[in-house]
């Protein structure tokens, strides 16, 4: 089975997915950690997308498109990837339907971690970490820890690199983006929706019963 999954910065989906990924065997499909890669790896492709990213430029849907075929055509991955990332637009989606059907394959589930601002905006502004350790802490979520003291007495620190501020930016630029796409996944009745409110588990269990439902 393929599936996409779609939740705002802040929702959860890096490790819902990480959860599907090694119970149903899929391969994480993440356009970002693959532009990365390519970079990396300095390939020709990797070149050209270093060249368009330093002149500030967006890699286009064409070269995303490319490097998302390389993996949709390979046999190893036949109908077993999951979307994370991607599609990120109406564009996009349409023209995964393509590839796909170019490969005799389909999505078969487009997931939605429905998470509001609100949660997003407590679990941003309620974490700390341990200076010593670094584990990390939310005064808000579960479970509901007690943040006076980890390592030593005053080791637990609020985290400056999250920023509330631009964590609503995001979110909203995101919501922007992502609801044409959504949209396109409901009316082809793909959609289904996941309370990302919840606790991790939760979320894991409802998400694992919509695809046993569907694999049968
Ligand atoms: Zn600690």
């Amino acid at each position: 089975m393929n599936i996409v999954i779609f939740g705002p910065p802040g929702a959860g989906k890096g490790t819902q997915s990480d959860f599907i990924v090694s119970k149903y065997n899929l391969f994480q499909l993440s356009t970002g950690d693959m532009l990365r890669q390519e970079i990396k790896n300095q390939s020709e492709i990797g070149l050209r997308i270093e060249k368009i990213i330093n002149a500030g430029n967006l890699v286009s849907d064409e070269t995303v498109s490319k490097l998302v075929e390389n993996i949709i055509s390979n046999k190893k991955f036949e109908s077993r990837i999951i979307f994370d990332g991607y599609p990120r637009n109406l564009h996009q989606a349409k023209a995964l339907d393509e590839l796909l059907i170019k490969y005799k394959q389909k999505i078969d589930l487009a997931l939605n971690l429905r998470t509001k601002l609100e949660t997003i905006k407590k679990r941003i502004s309620g974490r700390f970490s341990c200076s010593k350790c670094g584990k990390i802490y939310n005064k808000f979520f579960n479970p509901p820890l007690k943040i006076e003291k980890c390592c030593t007495e005053n080791s637990l620190v609020q985290r400056n690199d999250d920023n509330v501020d631009i964590a609503i930016k995001r979110f909203k630029t995101y919501e922007k983006q992502t609801e044409p796409v959504l949209d396109y996944y409901r009316k082809k009745k793909l959609l289904k929706e996941v309370n990302g409110e919840s606790s991790i588990d939760k979320t894991n269990k409802e998400i694992s019963d919509i695809i046993d439902l569907i694999e049968g």
